[in-house]
């Protein structure tokens, strides 16, 4: 059995409210239309990156976010590059989920040019983000309206180097296994979470004035160590400490994966977007800045549901495992119950 299949099963079956959790029953796949192709324009005779040969022109799109995260929708849904410099849209991932708002996109995508600009780097690989015209999705409650991302850590392997990133739990030392084959212990590769390139990348999302970053759904221990590092390194104090108040475990701990979620443009607010909670001392001032105000959560529409499956069921039916693996799914528990001290579950 392969990790994913484990993770489909045990990761997912546990995911708390405010992030992934299998909850609905799969829509039809939208039908695209010519005005989601992403338009490109080409470079200028002085940007010589080979990497990257042609740059997308943002201004030619034009989204719209509706109703809440966990019952929504999305108008002209932008689509995330299956590859772009310092990044990519996880291959063993539907592509038909790899659609965003042009703010979030936008985001994800110079976030990860930044980090591989500023420190070199191998691809972060980003996981699920909406359909595009939105709706329910397999696996999560909320990824509804192109305001949700999932996306994997920056990550080291053997030598200290930096590898593709896979979805990998870490512990609060940040020491991770990418088991390969859950039930062979010969092929397990230790891991190292990538604390520098992983804090770049959050440090250029959350100074993304257009993006509206609302909230990073995180383990709490590597919360720990990720502000560890932003303040020995002399980041911006005003970053750290925003991303120290939007950041929080969810029950389901997220040791794996963060999940981002955005606030609606002062636009598709106007339209019908509707934020969840919390509602920042910041947001409301950078809203009434615009004269714009959130209003609340719509209540969410009655849709069939698909079973959810326990971490206990999950775990049996995975079968028998690699000692290591059965140690470290035990391990978890450490983090995913209680979470940091002083600290509560995320709203
Ligand atoms: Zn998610």
């Amino acid at each position: 059995m392969k990790f994913s299949r484990l993770a489909s099963a045990v990761l997912l079956s546990v995911a708390a409210s405010s992030g992934c959790r299998e909850t609905e029953p799969l829509p039809k796949t939208p039908v695209r239309t010519a005005s989601s192709k992403p338009v490109v324009a080409p470079l200028s005779a002085q940007d010589n990156e080979s990497t990257e040969a042609q740059r997308i022109d943002w201004g030619s799109f034009s989204s719209t976010s509706l109703r809440n995260p966990n019952d929504g929708s999305l108008v002209g849904g932008v689509p995330l590059p299956l590859s772009a410099r310092g990044l990519q849209f996880n291959p063993k991932r539907d592509p038909a989920a790899r659609f965003g708002t042009v703010e979030v996109v936008r985001a994800l995508v110079n976030a990860a040019r930044t980090v591989d600009t500023e420190l070199g780097s191998r691809p972060v690989t980003i996981n699920d983000l909406s359909y595009e015209n939105g709706g329910p999705i397999p696996h999560h409650g909320a990824h509804q309206n192109g305001r949700d991302v999932d996306v994997f850590f920056y990550q080291l392997g053997p030598g200290g180097k930096p590898i593709e990133s896979v979805g990998a739990f870490f512990d609060p030392n940040g020491i991770g296994v990418d088991f390969r084959d859950l039930t062979d212990p010969s092929d397990d590769v230790e891991l190292r979470l990538d604390v520098p390139r992983t804090w770049r990348f959050v440090q250029a999302l959350i100074e993304d004035e257009a993006a509206n970053l609302q909230s990073i759904y995180l383990a709490e221990h590597l919360r720990s160590l990720l502000l560890d590092y932003s303040r020995k390194h002399g980041a911006p104090e005003s970053t750290v400490a925003r991303f120290a108040e939007m950041t929080c475990q969810p029950e389901y701990p997220h040791d794996d994966h963060f999940h981002f979620r955005f606030y609606c443009s002062a636009d598709d607010i106007g339209a019908g977007c509707r934020d969840s909670a919390p509602l920042y001392a910041w947001r409301k001032k950078a809203l009434a800045e615009v004269g714009a105000q959130s209003r609340p959560l719509l209540p969410k529409r009655e849709r069939a549901r698909t079973k959810t499956v326990s971490h206990e069921e999950a775990r049996q039916a995975a079968g028998p495992l690699d000692p290591e693996v059965e140690r470290w799914l035990d391990r978890r528990k450490e983090w995913r119950d209680p979470p940091h001290p002083g600290r509560r579950y995320c709203r």
